[in-house]
């Protein structure tokens, strides 16, 4: 070993879904959105003038904070953005999780928290969901460094019921309670709210997911305005100039088209209703999806086998090869004519 190398930090990092390239191929393997944004964003996008990128962005990210404050009725003091929420949950990891007590996460969840957790240096302990793919609150009720779970849970689509979250949280005053609502808008009630009642509850979302923006990543975060000063310390410490011209103005845009993101959500959760009642029929099994994906599994058929005959047909859905989900398939909810051939090769390939 060179001497160098001693020092070298050493890390597994996070493996995201493949981006494929390719003109016929069916994308239902990262959770993206299949519809545009909104058609705002587009016009915004035309009025940009190339001679804005001279300047630095705004490090306060001024624009989207005020857009978010409106839309959110939310103080904008309780709010941070971010790049994508993989930054604003990172920033809060750093910012929040620096107990010698373990944090604590679901074991099948968003495989990104273990790798902050080893790069960061912070203990976690996992505790198991429940046969039936649960988060059981009660394992949370103990000495912990912090939480955070994503709800719906992600890969698996299930909601927690608000209350069930809040018992969560009003266990746990004496520690910094993450909720990750990438997935809220497909079905849930956010926990937004509740941060007015817990000082110590930290609400993340992203634009990647519901409002069709993955590209420009736009994350963001809702919590008492002590922990947005905490986690703006933290990220000024680090990057000031974290989010971009475009992100700041399109994402501002994409806020104000309120109609166009309420018909998008209600096209995709109308699909995945649909999609849930042919994959039953074909022999799949999977917990009630409130996201836009559904985690499924066949009853006779190998999981891995039918990722590799999907991806021949240039059909990418996801698969975890991971201890007790590694005979699911977590397949994103595309256009209704995406499903159907999805619904028709799996049909006569089963
Ligand atoms: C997609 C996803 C994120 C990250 O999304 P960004 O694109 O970084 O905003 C975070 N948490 C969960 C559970 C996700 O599925």
């Amino acid at each position: 070993m060179r001497p160098w190398e001693a020092n070298i930090r050493r890390v597994a990092p996070y493996v995201p879904g493949e981006q494929p390239k390719g003109e016929k191929l069916i994308k239902l393997n990262t959770n993206e959105n299949p519809y545009p944004p909104a058609p705002g964003v587009r016009e915004a996008m035309e009025r940009m003038d190339c001679d804005w990128f001279r300047k630095y962005p705004d490090p306060a990210a001024t624009v989207l904070i005020k857009a978010l404050s409106k839309a959110y009725e939310a103080d904008e003091e309780r709010i941070f953005v971010g790049v994508g929420s993989d930054d604003v949950i990172a920033v809060a990891f750093m910012t929040f999780f620096n107990s010698h007590k373990p944090i604590l996460f679901p074991d099948v969840s968003y495989s990104f928290y273990k790798v902050w957790a080893d790069l960061f240096k912070i203990p976690y302990e996992t505790p198991a969901l429940d046969m039936e793919f649960r988060i059981k609150k009660e394992d949370y009720y103990r000495e912990n460094g912090g939480i955070i779970f994503p709800n719906p849970n992600a890969p698996t689509g299930l909601l927690m019921p608000l209350s069930e979250a809040e018992d969560i949280i009003a266990h746990n005053q004496e520690s910094v309670v993450i909720v990750d609502e990438a997935y809220i808008d497909f079905g849930g009630e956010s926990a937004i709210r509740l941060t007015e009642k817990y000082e110590n509850l930290l609400v993340v979302q992203t634009f990647s997911k519901s409002r069709s923006m993955a590209g420009m990543r736009i994350g963001c975060a809702f919590g008492h305005p002590e922990l947005i000063r905490r986690l703006n310390d933290v990220k000024y410490s680090y990057n000031s100039y974290t989010m971009n011209i475009p992100s700041l103005v399109l994402g501002a845009k994409a806020l104000e088209d309120e109609r166009y993101f309420m018909d998008t959500l209600k096209k995709i959760r109308c699909t995945r209703e649909t999609a849930k009642g042919w994959l039953k029929e074909l022999g799949f099994t999977f917990p009630d999806s409130m996201a836009n994906f559904i985690f499924a599994s066949h009853r006779e058929r190998r999981a891995e086998e039918i990722y590799m005959a999907l991806r021949e047909q240039n059909i990418f859905v996801r698969y975890f090869k991971q201890p007790r989900i590694d005979n699911y398939l977590r397949i994103t909810i595309g256009t209704d004519e995406e499903m159907e051939k999805l619904y028709r090769f799996l049909k006569e390939y089963l």
